[in-house]
């Protein structure tokens, strides 16, 4: 379809949801620093993650010393489409969510339920709930989305969670966007609520995102601009990555050996408990036998070899992520594994064919939530 007549379709209140626009660029992507004399210097993703020369570089531009990360990270592409407001609503935009029905219609009435149940009462109770229940949503690319699940699953206790991937339509009327960016480094757009939008006029804030997706465009929106949105939950073991025979069992043996080795010489020391056996261990305690520091040497082992199963995983399973995100996977996948105490090697290394697809084979999962059915959130 013609640009235009898109444009027009858009305006006119009638989005056609089939011909929205993908941006996937992958999860390999390098990063782009701001230097003080205000241009732009592109960094590898290799570089970035071995945080070479102590984390500096020199600017491309003045020769100036830059002291890499977050803090300075700038939009990667000076051009990037997301800045044009027209191409903002033709962008299929992406969000991960543990909520199956997101956006919530009742999620503040469920937060202040939640909030009695637990029996936590807050001092400012008010501001507390109108705090949590009016922040805005979060839309943003492919990438950006499962990296943010990546760091859920980490940080925020949602390792064992079941999570979502939304695909988003929205519809914003013209000069209801801010115009350019703000700039996540330096204001709180994370921490944007709807009254923020209110004082400022807007359905929306386009802001540089730096803590997923580094270097790109996200929205931060009004629960009313979404049009509708498709879902699937994920991983979906229908796209799993394939079993690449024989390459954990030697991992495998190993570990169920190093397993049963463990077990059993933590049977000899069970009725000690734990704190004291630790101490016994570092020599602090006298350890007849020697038997604590023989089961605390057999339980570093087995954590050994699972950090190297979880490394040869990441090598052979995530060839096309960069390193940085590969290390923020493997901490998911154990957040995950710590949530499920009871997974075996194989089980494990069969979830993480399913989770590892939702990077490797950005391409096919986009295709399967684009033929979901659309739940049209302006009829409700
Ligand atoms: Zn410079």
């Amino acid at each position: 379809m013609h640009p235009a007549s898109l444009d027009t379709l858009c305006w006119m209140g009638n989005l056609d949801k089939s011909v929205l626009v993908e941006r996937s660029d992958g999860f390999d992507y390098g990063y782009a620093m701001n230097c003080v004399c205000g241009s732009v210097s592109v960094l590898s993703a290799e570089d970035y993650f071995a945080e070479a020369d102590g984390a500096h570089m020199m600017c491309a531009h003045c020769g100036a010393s830059i002291h890499f990360g977050i803090a300075v990270a700038a939009l990667r592409d000076q051009d990037d489409p997301a800045l044009d407001d027209e191409a903002v609503s033709r962008f299929a935009w992406y969000h991960t969510s543990t909520e199956p029905e997101w956006p919530s219609p009742d999620y503040a009435r469920r937060f202040v339920e939640d909030m009695e149940q637990n029996d936590h009462r807050p001092i400012k109770r008010d501001h507390y709930v109108s705090f949590h229940t009016t922040k805005a949503l979060h839309l943003g690319t492919y990438e950006t989305a499962i990296e943010n699940m990546l760091r859920r699953m980490h940080d925020e206790h949602d390792g064992g969670s079941q999570f979502y991937l939304y695909r988003v339509a929205i519809q914003l009327q013209p000069g209801r966007i801010n115009p350019g960016y703000r700039d996540e480094n330096h204001d709180e757009a994370a921490q944007l609520s709807i009254s923020d939008l209110d004082s400022d006029d807007l359905d929306a804030v386009r802001y540089l995102n730096v803590h997923e997706g580094t270097g790109v465009l996200s929205l931060a929106i009004r629960p009313e601009t979404i049009d509708a949105v498709q879902r699937i939950a994920i991983p979906s073991h229908d796209l799993a990555l394939p079993l690449i025979p024989h390459l954990l069992d030697r991992d495998f043996k190993d570990l169920a050996q190093a397993k049963s080795e463990m077990e059993a010489a933590q049977a000899k020391v069970e009725s000690i408990p734990h704190a004291r056996r630790k101490m016994m261990y570092f020599g602090v305690y006298d350890d007849p036998g020697g038997l604590a520091k023989k089961a605390g040497d057999l339980e570093h082992r087995y954590i050994d070899l699972w950090n190297q199963l979880e490394c040869r995983l990441a090598e052979n399973y995530l060839p096309g992520v960069s390193p940085s995100i590969q290390r923020d996977f493997n901490q998911a996948m154990a957040s995950w594994k710590s949530a499920n105490p009871t997974v075996d090697p194989e089980g494990f290394a069969s979830r993480y064919r399913s989770m590892a697809a939702l990077l490797e084979r950005s391409g096919d999962v986009i295709g399967q939530v684009s033929r979901q059915p659309w739940r049209d959130l302006r009829a409700s």
